[in-house]
């Protein structure tokens, strides 16, 4: 694993500045991009020119985020801080333009709005807060109330979704292959969860950090989605992005968490290159290392160790994947910013063992999923 080498400077998705590993936030990959941006040979002219626009117009914004998330304070007592933890969102419009916030459309005093993207940008939001606030007791992204901003309708055609550091960013799709971004609210809750991970452990966005980061992402994702559909594990589809595509491709999401690598096989977007166990880990400079490459390993240890548990995920192996990332009482705590699998594997462990008990059932159904990926080994104590 090469944690230090950095994507080629002229790669079009890749950020052009210096030092600092670009930040996480969209949630279609750069090489899903650039495999759309070949559509027109398959009569999707719509979706090929609008992902040749996205790759384009990436590597700015990229830059533009990593100025405004540097530097991520830890939760301060804020002003807006209540003494009762309220949801509070504000959905804004930037009418097919790129620039932000655009227009105020809805917040917490308005009725539902006549445009299904905002009002699926503000129940997504409150689905994320939900999940956050009532299985971990976390007041919002920041754990201090921090109001919850989003844009819609960003660009023409625009075939990705964003979190910028301050706020959450909706293209509408092309049409052809992506309709628009809010239909999945797995997408809202992994976008939201890059906030989490940035104000907690910030899981460096590079090489194995970087998997792990997008992972948590995911696995808030999928958490937001089965909460708010009241779905045990055993029920849950495990996919990230259901929806997002159009009737004509040839797939059922964006990513399977518990079968990477399944989760579409298409003529124009190719088949789903995660891998499931890290006999496929990708070394790769590409896509900051890979980062949503090998977030299959550990989405499917999560999905592994869930679905073994039973019940709602948010409640044990969620609980766990959490305090991992953020610390909590008698666990070690926040993992390290550049973390990789095998330490990601063992604070997971510990953090059972604390919440749960050495003996427990979570604890033991947790090492064993990450042993099924090949993370953990017979060299690694129970
Ligand atoms: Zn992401």
């Amino acid at each position: 694993m090469s944690s230090s080498t950095r994507p080629p400077a002229s790669a079009l998705h890749c950020p052009t500045t210096g030092s600092v590993p670009a930040r996480p936030g969209f949630i279609v990959p750069p090489y899903l991009l650039a495999r759309l941006a070949e559509a027109d040979a398959h009569g999707m002219p719509r979706a090929a020119e609008a992902a040749r626009r996205s790759l384009l117009a990436d590597p700015a914004l990229r830059v533009e985020r990593e100025r405004a998330a540097v530097a991520t304070p830890a939760a301060p007592a804020s002003v807006w801080a209540a003494a009762t933890p309220t949801v509070r969102r504000t959905i804004f419009d930037a009418g097919n333009a790129e620039s932000l916030p655009g227009r105020p459309v809805r917040d917490e005093t308005d009725a539902p709005a006549d445009d299904v993207a905002v009002n699926e940008a503000f129940e997504g939001l409150g689905a994320t807060y939900a999940l956050l606030l009532e299985a971990f007791g976390r007041d919002s992204v920041d754990g201090a109330g921090l109001p919850l901003l989003a844009t819609v309708h960003y660009g023409r055609d625009y075939d990705n979704a964003f979190w910028d550091g301050e706020r959450m960013v909706f293209g509408d799709g092309d049409g052809e292959v992506f309709g628009r971004f809010t239909a999945s609210l797995s997408v809202i809750g992994h976008e939201l969860a890059h906030g989490v991970t940035q104000y907690t452990a910030g899981l460096v966005y590079e090489g194995q950090s970087g998997a792990l980061n997008e992972s948590f992402s995911d696995v808030l994702g999928a958490l937001v989605e089965q909460h708010q559909r009241g779905q045990r594990a055993e029920e849950a589809s495990w996919l990230i992005g259901e929806g997002l595509f159009t009737e004509a491709v040839q797939g059922r999401a964006l990513r399977s968490m518990s079968e990477p690598g399944t989760a579409y096989d298409d003529d124009v977007l190719g088949k789903d290159p995660q891998p499931a166990d890290m006999a496929g880990y990708v070394d790769t400079r590409d896509d900051n290392g890979g980062v949503h490459l090998n977030s299959g390993i550990p989405n499917r240890a999560f999905a592994l160790a869930a679905t073994e548990l039973g019940g709602f995920a948010w409640e044990r192996a969620g609980r766990v994947w959490y305090d991992a990332l953020v610390g909590a009482p008698g666990a070690p705590a926040p993992v390290s910013p550049r973390a990789t699998f095998a330490e990601f594997a063992a604070a997971t462990v510990t953090a059972a063992h604390a919440r749960f008990g050495a003996e427990s059932t979570e604890a033991s159904a947790i090492d064993r999923a990450w042993r099924t990926v090949g993370v953990r080994s017979d060299d690694d104590p129970r």
